[in-house]
């Protein structure tokens, strides 16, 4: 059969293309209206004990999220992970990406289980191998590929990451990207430029933010126009070369929100995620990872009154835990992220009980040579001094 590269279909990699994988779960999914999905997870859970380990990201449903050992970022929940080698099973609630992370992190006998394979990234679907490889040779046609060092952000595939480990690079998390992208420019001498990967927005916020880089020297590298649709003067001058994605949650926000915002509410302090667009970025008052964003809203005063740019589950967990300030989304329109929302209740319990069963269902496994090259880009940053004042 002859297979289809569709760039955005969430996980249709190397499987049946004309079907949505994670749609149909083998076995008996249980209907979301049953009544006993809480008191099944938790036996389930109680019954395998210390063998699974339940890693829940900050931007999952809360009915998930009560099922979670820890809770965090994709690099924390990676690196919670790798801390817990006697867990036989890593059932992971977040996306494809982190699923990915966490296998390269943890020891090749633990199994990670990403409950619904439907629950993709389509951030990390925006930079597909083939796409990196051919800009790769087009910016050696150009005579420029000798200056570039490749940085991808945590958001990507494994295989992103392991091109960025076999070719000089590094990953960066929302977190560290300003010291990462700091190593990569010293990497190459005065002539270095950075192939930033697969958030446009985060290298762009964090190359004239942080390093004080030109807008001028910023450009975008669109894989889907000859040479990224840039002129070789375009390329010679430039000292970022962004990837073309964004993330459909963050590029929402907009800067009208926040004028319209600040007319209303005195005093009010925007806060927003690096992955929103730069102009929204250049009207907020503090820019920083989720983690960042919930130690911001933790350590403010009682009566202080907070816009939040990030995703909705968040904002709302925060508003409900923090009922003595005046916390809103920044946005008009209610805006999850759909692919982490596909890990509900009734794929939690499916997940559990096909473990208690011993049954390893939708298990992420990355492959030995793509493992050892992006775990050599993981390191690096691992290796990075220190993090940033926005950790
Ligand atoms: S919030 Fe954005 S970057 Fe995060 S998983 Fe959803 S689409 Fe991807």
């Amino acid at each position: 059969m002859t297979t289809v590269d569709l760039p955005l279909l969430p996980l249709g990699r190397g499987s049946d293309p004309l079907s949505e994988r994670g749609v149909e779960c083998p076995g008996d999914l249980p209907a979301a209206s049953d009544p006993d999905l809480v008191a099944r997870a938790r036996a389930a859970k109680e019954k395998l004990g210390e063998r699974v380990f339940v890693l829940g990201h900050h931007y999952q449903r809360d009915e998930v999220i009560q099922f979670a050992d820890v809770t965090g970022d994709s690099f924390k929940l990676a690196r919670d992970a790798a801390a817990r080698p006697d867990a036989e099973y890593i059932v992971f609630c977040g996306v494809h990406f982190m699923a990915e992370s966490a296998d390269i992190l943890t020891g090749p006998e633990q199994k990670v289980v990403l409950p619904d394979l439907a629950a993709g990234c389509s951030m990390a679907d925006m930079a597909r191998l083939a796409q990196v490889e051919k800009a790769w040779e087009a910016l050696a046609a150009a005579g420029v590929q000798d200056q570039v060092v490749p940085v991808t952000y945590m958001n990507s595939s494994a295989d992103i990451k392991a091109f960025c480990g076999r070719n000089g690079g590094v990953v960066c998390t929302s977190s560290n990207a300003e010291v990462a992208l700091e190593w990569a420019m010293a990497q190459k001498g005065p002539d270095t430029k950075i192939l930033f990967l697969p958030d446009q927005h985060l290298g762009r916020n964090t190359a004239v933010l942080e390093l004080g880089i030109g807008l001028d020297e910023c450009v975008v590298w669109n894989p889907f126009k000859p040479n990224g649709g840039l002129s070789a003067e375009e390329l010679a001058n430039a000292r970022m070369i962004l990837w073309k994605g964004h993330c459909s949650v963050h590029g929402r926000f907009s800067a009208d929100v926040i004028d319209d915002l600040r007319a209303r509410v005195s005093d009010l302090n925007v806060l927003v995620h690096p992955e929103c667009q730069h102009e929204v970025v250049l009207k907020a008052d503090f820019v920083g990872s989720t983690e960042y964003i919930i130690n911001k809203i933790e350590a403010a005063a009682p009566g202080t009154s907070w816009a939040i740019g990030t995703e909705l589950n968040l904002v709302q967990r925060l508003a409900k835990a923090h009922p003595d300030k005046n916390i809103m989304f920044l946005d008009r329109n209610v805006c999850y992220c759909s692919t982490m929302n596909r890990i509900d209740l009734p794929h939690l319990v499916w997940a559990l009980e096909s473990l208690v069963e011993g049954v390893v269902v939708n298990r992420i496994e990355v492959d030995p040579k793509t493992e050892a090259e992006a775990l050599v880009a993981l390191q690096r940053m691992l290796d990075l001094p220190g993090r940033t004042s926005r950790d």
